[in-house]
């Protein structure tokens, strides 16, 4: 007999838990002045994908701060990996995606993370070794002794990428990881989030870029003024249950869709809707482009970059 699998709901299992988290912004006077977050309450669970959607201002970097221990809530509670966001021991083992990540502008890819990595206090061999697979898996080898500061957005934003897991963190937060980067580019920062959570790390997202979300999150809460108007999993949240699509290779003759369409009726009392799947512009844009190149390689995102091989391994 096997045991049934371990409930997602236990609490202590949690990557992330807050509860009735508020922030409240004072003024030089003291006062209190914005309510950037307003009771929150949500569990991050293990080995997930959550994201925090939200128009600007809704709160989203404000809860991020908190998590990171960058700041403290006015008042609730919050546990990350099992401790307080203040512990050492919990910082070491998260890594970090600002919103805009500070570079600076003189210094190449190389000196950048080599420069985290002593923050880190990574030793010198392992650091080498982890940068370059990490500029490997951003697609920027080609580029790693070219000052930063004449880098695009999309190319600032993935080494950004490639600093926030250089200590291989079992809990990855990335502030608007997709913002300023071209599809290529937004494609390889999904599958890079899609392959670190199918190796057990737990990701939390902020966007607004609802398209990104969908496709990598299991899980998601709605800020709206600091409130959670919705959250849940993407399947609960939008399975239209009501509804049930059949889909089917188009038939060669006209006629056997309208008997279908006729039996349809006949059986179920109502006249289905009949329409053609359409594909998401993602994906067919991806493709035009990978026809366009060819065989020639670009100095964007490396397509499906596969994951840097420090990263790969299990545990921990
Ligand atoms: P989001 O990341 O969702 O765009 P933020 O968490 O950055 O939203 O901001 C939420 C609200 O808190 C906004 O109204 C913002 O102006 C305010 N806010 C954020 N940081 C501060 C701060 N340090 N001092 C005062 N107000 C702030
Ligand atoms: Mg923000």
């Amino acid at each position: 007999m096997t045991s049934p699998p371990p409930s997602r709901s236990q609490t202590t299992d949690a990557a992330i838990r807050a509860r009735d988290l508020v922030k409240t912004f004072r003024d030089f006077w003291r006062r209190p002045k914005v309510e950037a977050v307003h009771s929150i309450s949500f569990d991050v669970p293990p080995g997930q994908v959550f994201g925090l959607l939200g128009p600007n201002g809704s709160g989203k970097s404000t809860t991020i701060k908190m998590i990171l221990g960058l700041l403290f809530p006015t008042s609730g509670t919050l546990e990350v990996l099992g401790a307080s966001p203040q512990d050492t021991g919990v910082k070491r083992r998260i890594g970090y995606l600002p919103e805009e990540s500070y570079l600076y502008p003189q210094l190449t890819p190389l000196e950048t993370l080599s420069f985290y990595a002593r923050l880190f206090n990574l030793p010198a061999e392992e650091a080498k070794e982890r940068i370059h697979q990490l500029l490997e898996m951003i697609g920027l080898s080609h580029a790693r002794h070219r000052p930063v500061g004449e880098f695009s957005k999309g190319m600032a934003r993935r080494i950004g990428l490639a600093q926030a897991l250089l200590n291989d963190p079992d809990l990855i937060i990335l502030d608007e990881p997709t913002s300023g980067l071209d599809p290529q580019g937004t494609h390889q920062v999904k599958n890079l989030i899609l392959a670190l959570a199918a190796r057990g790390k737990t990701v939390l997202l902020t966007s607004h870029l609802l398209a990104d979300v969908e496709e990598v999150c299991n899980e998601v809460a709605i800020l709206f003024n600091g409130r959670i108007l919705a959250q849940g999993t993407l399947d609960s949240l939008l399975t239209q249950k009501q509804k049930t699509t059949l889909s089917f290779p188009t038939p060669r003759q006209p006629d056997t869709l309208r008997e279908l369409m006729k039996a349809a009726k006949g059986i179920l009392g109502t006249v289905p809707a009949l329409t053609h799947p359409r594909q998401a512009l993602e994906p067919y844009f991806l493709e035009v482009i990978r026809k366009a190149e060819g065989d020639f390689a670009t100095s964007g995102a490396a397509q499906d970059a596969p994951l840097a091989p420090f990263l790969e391994q299990r545990g921990g």
